[in-house]
C-alpha cells in the first residue's frame, strides 16, 4: 500500500487553482483549528513557527484558527479578537513568516454568539445553547448592524497585517449559523422570520468586506452545508444562501459540517475518510466559485480522489497538517509513504482545546512545539539499544537515530507497534494500522537496526552500548478473585487477537479506554453489502437524500443493532461509564455502545467466577451474570523488571520511558512524547 502511494503523482492535488487576482500553488487548504498559543507566553513566536513550518511543507492556503472581531464574539474570556491597531504588530510578525516561506495565509472571523464561554455572550435571541452555561443577550437592530461593522473592521484590520485574506466562520453552530434556524432565531425583525431576513447577516458581512478590503482579496465563506441539528437550515436554504454569498462577493465557499451540539461524529477516528465530500459535491452544480471539502481527509489519495472525482475544487486538512507539517512536500516528493497520518483520535488536539491546554498531536509532539522541542544533529554519535518497539521506543529510535545516534531497537515480538497492534483491530481504530506503517518507514529510512523476535539479555545490553532505553511498555493486571485461572477468563489481549474464543455472553471486567475497545469489538456486526460511508450514515441517522428533515437529519432513526453477543461492562466505581475518556469523543464510545445495547453496570464488587458465570454485589445484594466467558480489562503493569535488573547490576545510561516507566495515565500520547523528550536529550 505504501508504495503504491508514492508512486502516484496526485496530479489534480498539485494543479495550482486561479482564484482572480491570485493564483493557489495548490489544492491543499490548512484548515482552521485553535490551538490554544495565543493565551501562552511567547505565544506570536509560537503561532508563527507553527504556521511557517506549515507554509515551508507546501500547503497553498492556511486558514487561521478563529479570531474574534469583538468582545461580546470571543469563544472564552481570554481568546483572541482583533478589533484594534495594537494587535497589527504580532499578525504581521505571523503573515511576514508565512510569506517569507512561501505560503499564503488567511485569517479566520469567528464570532461565537451563544457559544462564547463568559457572560457578554450575545446571540440573534436569549436561547441557551446545550453547550455552554451562559445564556447569551439577544443583540438589538443597532447591536446587529454594529456587529457587521466589527466584522468589516476585523477583515480591515487583518488586510493591514497582511492577511492574503480572511475566512468568515458561518457554520458549526456559531453566531452566523445562530441567525440563520429558526431553532435559534426567534427575531420579529428584519433580521429574523423570513429565511431573506435570517441570512441577511452574513450577505452584509461578505458584502462589506468585499467593499471596504477591495477585489485584490480572498474572502473565504464557511458555509454550514450539513447542520445536523433539528431545525436546521433546509437544502434549498443553503443553495439559496450559497448563491447569495457568490454574488456578495466571496472567493471561495468552504464546507461546515454539523453543529458543535450536534450529536453525530463528524471528525472522529470512527467517521470513514471524506465522508462528507458528497455534501461539497451537491453544490458544486449551483455555485460558480470554488469549493473547499473538509473532514477525515487525511491521507493524498483521499485528497486526491475528491478532486478527481468533482466533488471540490480544493480539500481541507486541519488535523493532518498538525501530524504532518511536510504532508504535501512529501506527496508532491513521491515520498507519501512517509507522512505521518492523523488517526482522527482528537487526544491532544481538542481534547487539549477543550481543556484549556496548549494542542498538539499524539503521533506528532512538536504540533505547536516548534519552538520548545527542537531537534539538532549531535557533534558525538552514540551507540543506543531501546528494547521494546511500542509507541516510546518506535518514537525514541526514530528521532534518535534523526539525530545521528546509531540506534539499535529490539522486541521480543514478530512486528512492531506493541499495544498499537490490539488498537488497530478495534473497528473505528483502523488509522492506528497509519502509524505503524509511518513508524516502519522511518525507522528504515533513518537506518535504525531493527532486531524482531529477540529477547535481549542484560550482557548484550551490558557490552557494546553507551545507553540503554527500556520501552518494554505494560503487561495485563491480574486479578485475585476465586476462579480467575479459569479457561473462560480471557485477558484483553487475548481476546482482542481471538475474539472466536469469546462466548456469545460476555462480563467485561473494567471500563477504561480498554474496556471500551473490547466492548466495541465484540459487539460489531458487519452489515453486509453497504460501504463504509452509507453505514456510517444509516447508523448515525444522517439523511444524504437531504429532503425530508431539515439539517440533514433521517426521520428514520430505527436502525437494527441487534447483537450476536450479549455483554456487560463493569466497573467498581459508581461514576457514569467513560468518564475518564478522550473529552470530544468520550460521548460517541459511550452512544456506540449503548446503541448496541451493551449493559453498563457500575458500583460491583467482583466475588468470584464459578461454572454459573461471573458473581459480583452491587448495592449489598449478590447476583450472578451467567456468562459465557469474563474477560478482564483491569488495567496494566509496568514491564520493568529489565530496567531493575540492570539498575541492580549498577549498569549507569539507564533509562527508562512509556508505559515501562508509569502505568498510570500513560496512554499512546503520553508514551510517544516521553520517547521524543528523551531523544533530544540524550
Ligand atoms: P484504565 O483506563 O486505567 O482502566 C482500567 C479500569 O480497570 C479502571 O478504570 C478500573 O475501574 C479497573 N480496575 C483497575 N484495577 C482493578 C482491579 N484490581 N480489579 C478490577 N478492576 C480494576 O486502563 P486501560 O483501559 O487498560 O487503558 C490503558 C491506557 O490506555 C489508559 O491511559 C487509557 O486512557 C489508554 N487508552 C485510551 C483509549 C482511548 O480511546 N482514548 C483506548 C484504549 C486505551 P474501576 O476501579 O472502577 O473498576
Ligand atoms: Fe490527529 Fe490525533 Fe494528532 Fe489530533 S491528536 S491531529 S486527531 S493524530
Amino acid at each position: 500500500m505504501s508504495d503504491q502511494r508514492s508512486d502516484q503523482n496526485y496530479e489534480n492535488l498539485f494543479r495550482p487553482l486561479n482564484i482572480g487576482h491570485t493564483t493557489l500553488k495548490n489544492r491543499v487548504v490548512m484548515g482552521s483549528m485553535h490551538t490554544g498559543l495565543e493565551e501562552v507566553k511567547n505565544g506570536t513566536k509560537r503561532i508563527a513557527a507553527y504556521y511557517e513550518a506549515r507554509a515551508r511543507g507546501g500547503v497553498g492556503l492556511i486558514i487561521t484558527g478563529g479570531i474574534s472581531p469583538n468582545l461580546a464574539g470571543r469563544v472564552a474570556p481570554f481568546s483572541s479578537q482583533l478589533s484594534g491597531k495594537k494587535h497589527l504588530k504580532d499578525h504581521k510578525f505571523i503573515t511576514q513568516k508565512v510569506h517569507q516561506a512561501g505560503g499564503k495565509i488567511v485569517m479566520q472571523i469567528l464570532h461565537s454568539g451563544r457559544y462564547g464561554y463568559h457572560p457578554f455572550a450575545v446571540g440573534p435571541s436569549r436561547i441557551k445553547s446545550p453547550i455552554s452555561p451562559f445564556s447569551p443577550w439577544p443583540l438589538t437592530g443597532r447591536g446587529v448592524r454594529k456587529t457587521i461593522k466589527d466584522f468589516i473592521k476585523c477583515a480591515e484590520l487583518a488586510k493591514e497585517s497582511g492577511y492574503d485574506g480572511v475566512e468568515v466562520m458561518g457554520s458549526e453552530g456559531y453566531l452566523i449559523n445562530q441567525f440563520l434556524v429558526t431553532r435559534t432565531n426567534k427575531r420579529k425583525d428584519e433580521w429574523g422570520g423570513s429565511y431573506e431576513n435570517r441570512m441577511r447577516l452574513p450577505i452584509e458581512i461578505v458584502k462589506g468586506i468585499r467593499e471596504a478590503c477591495g477585489e485584490n482579496f480572498i474572502i473565504v465563506y464557511r458555509l454550514s452545508m450539513l447542520d445536523l441539528v433539528d431545525q436546521g437550515s433546509s437544502w434549498e436554504e443553503v443553495v439559496r444562501l450559497g448563491k447569495e454569498i457568490e454574488k456578495a462577493g466571496a472567493s471561495i465557499i468552504n464546507t461546515g459540517i454539523g453543529w458543535h451540539e450536534a450529536r453525530i461524529p463528524t471528525i472522529a477516528t470512527m467517521v470513514p475518510r471524506a465522508a462528507y465530500s458528497w455534501v461539497t459535491k451537491r453544490i458544486k452544480s449551483e455555485v460558480n466559485i470554488p469549493l473547499i471539502a473538509v473532514n477525515r481527509i487525511n491521507t493524498p489519495e483521499v485528497a486526491e480522489n475528491i478532486l478527481k472525482e468533482g466533488h471540490s475544487d480544493l480539500v481541507s486538512l486541519a488535523r493532518p497538517m498538525l501530524a504532518d507539517p511536510d504532508f504535501v512536500i512529501k506527496a508532491k516528493e513521491g515520498k507519501a509513504d512517509e507522512i505521518n497520518t492523523c488517526i482522527g483520535c482528537n487526544q491532544a488536539c481538542l481534547d487539549h482545546v477543550f481543556k484549556n491546554k496548549v494542542a498538539s498531536c499524539l503521533v506528532n509532539p512538536y504540533a505547536c512545539f516548534e519552538t520548545e522541542l527542537v531537534l539538532k544533529k549531535v557533534k558525538n554519535p552514540k551507540k543506543v539499544a531501546v528494547v521494546g518497539a511500542g509507541p516510546s521506543g518506535l518514537s525514541f529510535s526514530v528521532e534518535a537515530a534523526k539525530r545521528g545516534h546509531e540506534v539499535t531497537l529490539f522486541d521480543r515480538g514478530d512486528e512492531i507497534g506493541g499495544q498499537f497492534n490490539f488498537a488497530k483491530v478495534v473497528p473505528g481504530k483502523e488509522e492506528f494500522h497509519e502509524t505503524i506503517r509511518y513508524f516502519n518507514v522511518m525507522l528504515k529510512k533513518h537506518g535504525v537496526n531493527l532486531k524482531l523476535n529477540t529477547e535481549v539479555s542484560t550482557q548484550e545490553l551490558e557490552s557494546g552500548f553507551d545507553e540503554i532505553v527500556i520501552a518494554a511498555g505494560v503487561r495485563p493486571r491480574k486479578l485475585t478473585i476465586e476462579g480467575f485461572e479459569r479457561e473462560n477468563v480471557l485477558s484483553y489481549m487475548e481476546a482482542i487477537n481471538n475474539p472466536s474464543k469469546v462466548g456469545k455472553s460476555v462480563a467485561v471486567i473494567g471500563a477504561g479506554g480498554i474496556g471500551f475497545d473490547v466492548s466495541e469489538l465484540l459487539s460489531h456486526r458487519e452489515v453486509k453489502g453497504r460501504d463504509e460511508v452509507e453505514s456510517y450514515t444509516n447508523e448515525w441517522g444522517i439523511d444524504q437524500s437531504y429532503d425530508e428533515n431539515r439539517g440533514g437529519l433521517s426521520r428514520d432513526k430505527k436502525l437494527d443493532f441487534s447483537m450476536e453477543r450479549e455483554i456487560y461492562l463493569l466497573q467498581r466505581k459508581t461514576t457514569p461509564h467513560g468518564k475518564g475518556l478522550g473529552k470530544t469523543t468520550g460521548w460517541v464510545h459511550r452512544a456506540n455502545l449503548k446503541k448496541r445495547g451493551v449493559k453498563f453496570i457500575g458500583g460491583v464488587e467482583y466475588q468470584k467466577i464459578d461454572d454459573k458465570g461471573l458473581h459480583i454485589q452491587k448495592g449489598g445484594e449478590s447476583q450472578v451474570l451467567e456468562v459465557d466467558t469474563v474477560v478482564v480489562c483491569a488495567g496494566q503493569l509496568s514491564n520493568n523488571d529489565l530496567y531493575a535488573k540492570l539498575e541492580a547490576l549498577g549498569k549507569e545510561n539507564i533509562h527508562i520511558i512509556g508505559g515501562a516507566k508509569e502505568v498510570t495515565e500513560v496512554d499512546a500520547k503520553k508514551a510517544i512524547r516521553n520517547g521524543v523528550e528523551l531523544a533530544l536529550k540524550i
